[in-house]
C-alpha cells in the first residue's frame, strides 16, 4: 500500500486556518497516513494533534517551521521529530514570540502613517492566542476592505518595499539548525524554490546547511513545480540530502493545494523518514 506522508502543515497555533484537531481531522478525511504539524516558530499544538492522530490511527510526528534570516533572506527550516519540551528549545521560540509582538507593532505603525489605523489591535484579535504574523495583518486589511483578498493585501502592503513591511532579524541558519539537533530533531530546508537565491546562493545554501548538520531538503511541496521536483531532487543527491515532502496546508482555499494529492518523491530520492520505525510499522 502506498502511504500518504505529509511532513508540513499549518494550524491556528501559527498562521492556518484550522485548530490542530480540526487540522488532523481534515488530514485524515484526506487519507493521509503520516503527519507532521509544522508551525511557525511555535509547538503548542503537537500534544492535541498527536492525541487526535492517535484517534484516527494517523502516524504523527512532532514539527516546527523556524524562521531563520540568512544573507538579508527569510528562510525557513522545518524541524522534524523535535521534542517539543526541549528548555533551549522552548525557550528561543519564546524569544522568537516576543520579537515577533515588537515586528506587528511596528508593522501597525507604519500601516498607520500609510492610512490604516489600529492594525496591531485588528492583526491581534485575528491571531488570539496564536503568534501574530504578516498572514494576521492580510486577513485584518482584507476584512476592513483594503484589498480584495489576503493575496492582494500581501502584495499590496505586506512584502518588501510595500508600507507595512518591516524588516525583521530572525534567528541565524547556525542557530537554528543547532535548536533543533539538540532537541533530537531533523533539520529540513523547507521550500527551497521560494527564495530566489540564484544559483551561486542555493549552493552556498546547500553547503552551509549541510556543514552545519543540516538532513534534508523538501523537494515535493506544493509551492514546487515538477522541474523543481527534479531540480532539488538533484541537488539533494548532490549534497548527500535526504529528501522530505509536505503540503505547506494552511486552510481551506488559502493553500496551494488541499491535503492527500502531494506527487511522489523523485525516484532517485532517499526519503527523509527511510529509517523512521513508525512509519516502516504503517507501511507493514
Ligand atoms: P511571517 O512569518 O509573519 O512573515 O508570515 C509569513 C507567512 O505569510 C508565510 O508563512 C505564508 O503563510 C504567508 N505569505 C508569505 N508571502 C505571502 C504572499 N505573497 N501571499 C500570501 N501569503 C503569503
Ligand atoms: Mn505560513
Ligand atoms: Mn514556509
Ligand atoms: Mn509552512
Amino acid at each position: 500500500m502506498s502511504l500518504k506522508i505529509d511532513l508540513h502543515c499549518h494550524s491556528t497555533i501559527s498562521d492556518g486556518m484550522l485548530a490542530p484537531e480540526d487540522l488532523v481531522a481534515y488530514a485524515a478525511r484526506q487519507g493521509v497516513n503520516v503527519l507532521a504539524l509544522t508551525d511557525h516558530d511555535d509547538v503548542g499544538g503537537l500534544k492535541v494533534a498527536r492525541q487526535v492522530a492517535d484517534e484516527h490511527g494517523i502516524t504523527f510526528i512532532n514539527g516546527v517551521e523556524i524562521s531563520v534570516t540568512w544573507k538579508k533572506r527569510t528562510l525557513h527550516i522545518v524541524g522534524l521529530k523535535i521534542n517539543p519540551d526541549n528548555k533551549a528549545l522552548k525557550s528561543a521560540l519564546n524569544q522568537v514570540h516576543i520579537d515577533r509582538d515588537a515586528r506587528a507593532r511596528e508593522m501597525a505603525e507604519s500601516l498607520a502613517k500609510a492610512g490604516i489605523p489600529d492594525a496591531y489591535e485588528g492583526a491581534k484579535a485575528i491571531a488570539k492566542q496564536a503568534i501574530i504574523t504578516r498572514v494576521h495583518f492580510a486577513r485584518f486589511l482584507a476584512e476592513k476592505g483594503y484589498a480584495k483578498d489576503t493575496k492582494s493585501v500581501f502584495k499590496k502592503y505586506l512584502v518588501k518595499g510595500k508600507p507595512g513591511y518591516v524588516n525583521h532579524q530572525w534567528m541565524t541558519l547556525v542557530q537554528a539548525v543547532k535548536l533543533i539537533l539538540d532537541s533530537g530533531g531533523i533539520p529540513v530546508i523547507a521550500h527551497p524554490g521560494r527564495y530566489d537565491l540564484g544559483i551561486i546562493n542555493m549552493l552556498l545554501l546547500m553547503h552551509e546547511f549541510r556543514s552545519y548538520g543540516g538532513v534534508a531538503i523538501e523537494v515535493v511541496t506544493s509551492s514546487h513545480t515538477p522541474p523543481q521536483y527534479q531540480q532539488f531532487a538533484k541537488l539533494a543527491h548532490q549534497f548527500g540530502l535526504k529528501s522530505s515532502q509536505g503540503s505547506d496546508y494552511h486552510g481551506q482555499g488559502i493553500s496551494f493545494m488541499e491535503m492527500g494529492y502531494l506527487p511522489p518523491l523523485p525516484a532517485n530520492c532517499v526519503p527523509v523518514w527511510q529509517d523512521w520505525p513508525e512509519v516502516q510499522v504503517v507501511a507493514a
